[in-house]
């Protein structure tokens, strides 16, 4: 049993070498920079005293500065999918439509299911993204109360036109539409209030470069009321209770103090940074990403991007695999020369795999990665 612990140290000691920044590229959860690591290193301190609410006050600007919102942010305990399950329990009273078209979509539907919902799923092959005509057409065939979908399918490397959807949703009658934007928010434009998006959420691991473990989301105003004709919403992620307790700084239970402190810190960076930049440093690591497969495939190594051009998402690339080789074999080469990229997701596992161009990644680092891809295909 010591031995063992002495291994696992041994791994731990390896694992804590990896100080230089820009060699961990999965889709999430994403590279975190040393300083924000250590911010997590500061003491405890009780949830309901005034430096707290100083925390959560300094946090709360700069998450609706992020979601482009008036509205106050939740701030979840969870990781992403407790507010995806938080959405179709709060929001969607009567039947939902699931835009599914990969894996992250179909888990949208499959958690509308399990709440006891009728549950719809509009279906595209994946890779593909979802036209508003089409939409606004399955939305004609009953009586929907919301629309799930996911902005930037993680699986896939697909960006759903958000916006449009939403307006194309607006237009057909009074279906909330619930956004999954765990891979979107702060690597992809998202405007929460002006796209007129009823509840929009992330996760802390992805395009913002946090450790996992927190999830945030913001629901707008009419959501609440939704949320008060719902007897079965349960309690961790009641919307009331968020909403009571954010306007004074303070979470519904214990926060993840220490997970806050990296997400302050991390916030305030990205502030300074401005979301337009971020946003703008995602579309050229991801245009670089896009150019380098074409250039592959001229020297005769067969890769693909799976997403159709014009509806590619800026912080995740799924790139299909030339005969004979699979995801978990890409990655494995991959790490042996020091770089982390993700196999495929779900039932795209063997046939591709990911490079996660978000969070705090650099064009100049991307290129460190890319280099390293091209020796592996040698
Ligand atoms: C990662 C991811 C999720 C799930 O997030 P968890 O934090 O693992 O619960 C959901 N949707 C998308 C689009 C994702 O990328």
């Amino acid at each position: 049993m010591w031995n063992e612990t002495s291994e696992n140290e041994t791994d731990m000691a390896t694992t804590m070498a990896r100080t230089e920044f820009g060699t961990f590229f999965l889709p999430g959860p994403t590279e975190v920079r040393r300083e924000i690591l250590e911010e997590m290193l500061r003491p405890m301190i009780g949830h309901r005293v005034p430096e707290m609410e100083e925390l959560i006050g300094r946090i709360q600007p700069n998450l609706k500065y992020l979601f482009g919102t008036e509205r106050p942010v939740y701030i979840s305990a969870s990781s992403a999918t407790g507010l995806m399950e938080a959405a179709v329990r709060n929001c969607a009273r009567g039947r939902v439509l699931s835009l599914v078209n990969g894996a992250f979509s179909d888990r949208f539907h499959r958690i509308t299911q399990a709440t006891g919902l009728s549950a719809d799923a509009l279906v595209v092959p994946w890779g593909e993204i979802h036209e508003p005509d089409m939409v606004a057409d399955a939305l004609k065939k009953a009586d929907y109360d919301a629309v799930a979908v996911v902005h930037s399918e993680t699986s896939t490397g697909a960006l759903n036109p958000i916006r449009e959807i939403a307006a194309a949703v607006h237009g057909a009658g009074d279906a909330a539409v619930l956004v999954d934007g765990v891979s979107s928010v702060g690597g992809a434009a998202l405007h929460a209030d002006d796209w007129q998006l009823d509840f929009a959420l992330t996760g802390a691991q992805k395009a913002l470069a946090l450790p996992p473990g927190l999830a945030f989301g913001v629901a707008q105003a009419p959501m609440l009321e939704r949320a008060g004709q719902k007897a079965d919403r349960g309690t961790y992620f009641d919307f009331h209770e968020f909403e009571k307790n954010i306007e004074k700084n303070q979470t519904p239970n214990t926060p993840a103090v220490s997970l806050l402190y990296a997400a302050a810190a991390q916030l305030q960076a990205i502030r300074e940074e401005t979301k337009e930049a971020r946003w703008a440093r995602h579309m050229t690591m991801a245009e670089r990403t896009w150019t380098w497969v074409a250039a592959m495939r001229e020297r005769g190594v067969n890769l693909e991007v799976l997403a159709p051009e014009g509806h590619r998402s800026p912080t995740v690339t799924t790139i299909r695999l030339p005969a004979g080789w699979t995801g978990p074999r890409l990655a494995a080469a991959a790490q042996a020369k020091g770089f982390a990229v993700a196999t495929g997701y779900g039932k795209l596992k063997d046939e591709t795999f990911r490079i996660g161009h978000m969070g705090d990644h650099t064009l100049d680092r991307l290129e460190t990665l890319l280099e390293t891809l091209e020796d592996v295909f040698a």
